[in-house]
């Protein structure tokens, strides 16, 4: 129902299949074949002087373009912002895929690994970066030994001269290595533990130096939007939102995977055009729009366009786009159980409205019947108390049980 495999790889058949299915691929596009196919065309049309890195910065401005990583910053204007440092600046690209449920930076480097590093050399280019660090999830293997040889072949025959040196580290196998800070302190040898800011990375990062720091996705994009023109990009969404998104749906439905879609779609839209409709003998009773940070929404808030922004009314966000669908089946109760023990065990410790609350939680809804005055204090410590990301989500989904599966916990 409106599903269309993507066929397979080639240098332009990613992108050619706009929404869609991003089907595993059996083998990935090498170098040659990407050049073959027009890659790094672009990039050596920077290095000739036919396109200025300002044209750039206005194309990914234009296009709308944000942080696909989960934060949804504005990928231009963070480009300006580490532009207008001094140098040296370098660069850090997350590929550590952490977030329960994401897994479409990996289906799209397994497929076409040229095109992020195209749109990655592209945007060291515009913004005048020195070195790259590639931070790739430990448990990405086969990822890894294939993007170091692909790194091997682009190195041996530059498509320009002068590239910046490229680094590929290994991630260090703990969720709290996929934010930002952290991810910069494990990449400079130490413990993984987030920094507290200011300064930001893009003034003081890596080595103490301006940083630009990107998701896999993001960079992903980056020769298309410049290519095809910004409003390729951003003239694509539904409901009033602008873009791509790409979405790992995971759980109760008939095709899971990689869906690249509107930004804007709903969950019922997605399900019934990207997933051929719930699977057998499932009907929808509840989802999580953003893995486990981004809350647990029920049914009745299935049409609410998903999107960065969209759902914050509601309690929730987006984050990484990882659907989790549940079913009738399954219980929202359950669910927050599992995310919260997974949050106490990846809490780096760092901080203690994280590291205790976390714990606290976990014992709390054991419970048959939640106290929600107290989970209702520890939720609001935890997020005005905790330095990063993960604190302040961490009661997202006992806040969404709480607020909308009431039923579940003897409210
Ligand atoms: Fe570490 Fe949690 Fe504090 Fe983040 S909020 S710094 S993960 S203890």
């Amino acid at each position: 129902a409106g599903q269309r495999a993507v066929p397979a790889a080639t240098a332009d058949t990613v992108v050619a299949a706009v929404h869609g299915t991003v089907a595993e691929a059996p083998t990935h596009v090498g170098y040659e074949e990407y050049v073959a196919g027009g890659g790094y065309a672009l990039l050596r049309d920077c290095a000739d002087g036919i396109r200025s890195a300002d044209s750039l910065i206005e194309a990914l401005e234009h296009s709308g373009l944000r942080g696909l990583g989960g934060a949804g910053f504005p990928a231009g204007r963070k480009w300006r912002i580490v532009k207008a440092e001094a140098g040296p600046r370098l660069m850090a690209v997350n590929i550590d895929e952490g977030e329960p449920g994401t897994f479409k930076d990996r289906v799209y480097l397994e497929r076409d690994p040229h095109r992020f590093l195209e749109g990655m050399l592209l945007a060291a280019w515009a913004v005048g970066i020195d070195d790259i660090y590639i931070y790739l999830r430990d448990e990405y293997h086969d990822c890894r030994a294939m993007l170091a040889a692909e790194l091997a072949r682009l190195k041996a025959a530059p498509p320009v001269p002068g590239l910046p040196a490229i680094h590929l580290r290994r991630g260090a196998g703990a969720y709290i290595c996929g934010e930002e800070s952290a991810m910069i302190e494990s990449i400079e040898g130490k413990r993984g533990m987030p920094r507290l800011r200011p300064p930001y990375v893009a003034q003081v990062g890596l080595f103490g130096r301006p940083t630009l720091q990107h998701n896999f996705e993001t960079l992903y994009w980056v020769r298309d939007i410049v290519e095809r023109g910004p409003d390729w990009f951003g003239g694509q969404g539904r409901n009033g939102r602008k873009g791509l998104r790409s979405f790992s749906v995971s759980g109760r439905v008939r095709e899971p995977g990689v869906k690249l879609a509107p930004a804007g779609i709903t969950v019922r839209q997605l399900i019934a055009e990207y997933c051929g409709g719930m699977a057998d003998g499932h009907s929808l009773y509840a989802y999580l729009p953003g893995g486990a940070s981004g809350g647990i929404l029920p049914a009745a808030l299935g049409d609410v366009p998903l999107d960065f922004d969209t759902l914050q009314a509601h309690g929730a966000f987006i984050g990484s786009a990882a659907v989790i669908v549940l079913s009738q089946h399954d219980s929202a109760a359950a669910a927050a159980r599992n995310m919260m023990a997974f949050f106490r065990n990846e809490s780096c410790g760092q901080c203690t409205p994280c590291r205790v609350g976390t714990a606290k939680a976990v014992g709390l809804i054991e419970a048959a019947q939640w106290d929600k005055a107290l989970l209702g204090e520890l939720s609001q410590v935890m997020r005005d108390a905790s330095i990063c990301g993960l604190g302040h989500a961490a009661p997202n989904p006992v806040d969404c049980v709480i607020r909308y599966f009431p039923h579940e916990v003897g409210a």
